[in-house]
């Protein structure tokens, strides 16, 4: 395996199927030893080392807090336009986004809605709040295929 892309979904559900297939340390122990994974949505709250107002999570590995559901739920998803890194405009769909509301040391902040960070990446992991696959833009996948 090359990388990994851990998708939206619902992160409570994904969470709980890690720990109960017993996945969830494999997966982690991949991650530390510098195998390339990219989180979307759901994907990037289970790699975050923390959740808004929750307790640390010890199998995470992004240093980052996110917020869940930050922009509301079903009603609150949107689409937007906004930098991503150095690569210019990109479409950026969010259905009940996350985002990082605080970043630690060596976390690049790639991209923000609105002042709200939305994409970062940290060594060969990548997270965003937004779904890049539901566009026809593959800006987001280069950038990770760049990390292999
Ligand atoms: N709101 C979902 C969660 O908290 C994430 C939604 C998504 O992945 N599009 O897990």
């Amino acid at each position: 395996m090359d990388g990994l892309i851990i998708p939206g979904g619902e992160s409570t559900v994904m969470g709980k199927l890690l720990a109960d297939m017993g996945m969830a340390d494999t997966v982690r122990h991949m991650i530390v030893g510098g195998l390339p994974v990219f989180g979307t949505c759901a994907g990037m709250i289970l790699l975050a080392e923390k959740i808004d107002n929750g307790p640390g999570r010890s199998r995470s590995t992004f240093p980052a807090t996110v917020k869940r559901n930050a922009f509301g739920r079903q009603l609150g998803s949107f689409s937007a336009v906004s930098a991503f890194g150095d690569q210019g405009d990109i479409p950026m769909e969010s259905i009940r986004a996350p985002i990082i509301t605080e970043v630690g040391k060596g976390v690049r902040v790639l991209s923000e809605i609105d002042g709200k960070i939305v994409a970062a990446r940290y060594n060969c992991q990548l997270v965003t709040a937004f779904h890049p696959e539901l566009t026809s833009d593959d800006t987001v996948h280069r950038c990770f295929i760049g990390m292999f």
